[in-house]
């Protein structure tokens, strides 16, 4: 007797702009998920973004939050556009997000396909922080005898750099497995993760950080992970001078978010970036790029950086089978370079990607 189907129920929040080309093609990619994969899809539409927040004088209604909480095991987000003048009552809705869920991590791996004429193939994942460092945003001013002084607080706990650390863990022993299943995708043999801080300096702050990401990373679980060390400094070097050296980098907030970006640029269009929000029950793929207003309504937008967050999302609710499937037809895309978006020199359009991809599933 065939094993009963496993259910996944995903919230799809298109945000605007471009969110509202990509995301519907993300849900098409998993309704076309192989049969085999014994796996199915649930979906519920729900709100956010700015034009939400136009509509209704919220970016985030409640509705949204409780239906994630309550019926969702995954969600998948667009993009909001950031108006250019700060509009009074308007916060950014996947800021507020993480926070009411708890997502602690942001994932963001960046990747050029083996076949790739740049070179050594990059595969990489930043797995940043996301809850404290500076980002506590406790700053002051004081009125100094020669000045102003600013000073800010940069906060570092135990807790807060254990779960980071732990994660990036699992997340280096999944990639390992999507190796495994995506043979010829990545040119990685072994699992390794990279703990980033500036410890020499600030020895209590990062040296917590280091200390307790170390500790995490002694689990008798991730004993098949080579766990290294790098001075942040150092770490953008390397990272610029031979980026197909990372496997999984681990970092405090704020050198997370340089270092993220700093890694999107080596693979060119941000079209191809996708990141996931992860907390301990739930994750949310939402490709890197913004709303993309230059080119909306135009149907060119690279639907890849989505499609690869609908699979970074699958990790993370347990489905590497499934994730590494979407990566090889992603690749495979790549590698034959037919239909490429006009981000990425070519002609095609985003239903044009998307039909190839889904041909490759
Ligand atoms: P926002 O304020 O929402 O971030 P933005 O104007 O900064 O909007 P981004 O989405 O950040 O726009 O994109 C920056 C540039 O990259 C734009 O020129 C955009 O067209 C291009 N771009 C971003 N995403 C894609 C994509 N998926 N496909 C093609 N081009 C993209
Ligand atoms: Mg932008």
């Amino acid at each position: 007797m065939a094993a009963a189907a496993r259910t996944l129920r995903i919230g799809l929040i298109p945000g605007d702009g471009i969110g509202r080309e990509v995301i519907p093609a993300g849900r098409k990619v998993l309704e076309s998920l192989p049969s085999s994969l014994n796996l199915k899809f649930s979906f519920v539409d729900l709100d956010a973004g700015f034009d939400t927040f136009q509509k209704t004088g919220t970016a985030l209604p409640d509705k949204t939050v409780d239906t994630l909480k309550k019926e969702c095991d995954g969600a998948l987000f667009g993009a909001v556009s950031s108006p250019s003048t700060k509009v009074a009552g308007y916060s950014s809705p996947i800021v507020a997000l993480r926070k009411k869920l708890d997502l602690f991590a942001n994932v963001r791996p960046v990747k050029t396909t083996v076949g790739s004429s740049r070179g050594n193939p990059i595969d990489l994942v930043t797995v940043r922080e996301n809850t404290e460092d500076l980002y506590v945003k406790e700053e002051r001013t004081i009125e100094g005898p020669d000045g102003k002084v600013a000073e800010a607080i940069k906060r570092i706990s135990e807790r807060a750099s254990s779960r980071i650390a732990t994660i990036a863990g699992e997340i280096a022993l999944s990639r390992q497995a999507i190796r495994a299943a995506a043979p010829g995708t990545s040119a990685h043999t072994k699992p390794m993760v990279t703990i980033t801080h500036k410890s020499n300096v600030l020895s209590q702050t990062d040296g917590l950080f280091r200390e307790t990401a170390r500790k995490a990373l002694s689990a008798e679980k991730f004993s098949s992970i080579h766990v290294e060390e790098q001075i942040v400094d150092s770490m953008v070097y390397k990272l610029f001078r031979q980026p197909e050296y990372y496997d999984v980098i681990v970092a405090p907030n704020l050198y997370g978010d340089i270092l993220s970006d700093g890694a999107a640029a080596l693979v060119g269009s941000l079209g191809l970036v996708p990141s996931a929000n992860v907390g301990d029950n739930f994750a949310i793929g939402e490709p890197c790029h913004g709303s993309a207003p230059d080119i909306e309504g135009l149907g060119i937008s690279n639907p890849i950086a989505t499609f690869r967050s609908v699979a970074l999302m699958l990790e993370f609710l347990g489905e590497a089978n499934a994730a590494a499937k979407i990566y090889t037809a992603v690749d495979g895309n790549l590698d034959d370079g037919k239909f490429l978006t006009p981000d990425m020199g070519g002609k095609a359009t985003t239903q044009q990607v998307l039909d190839d991809v889904l041909k490759r599933l």
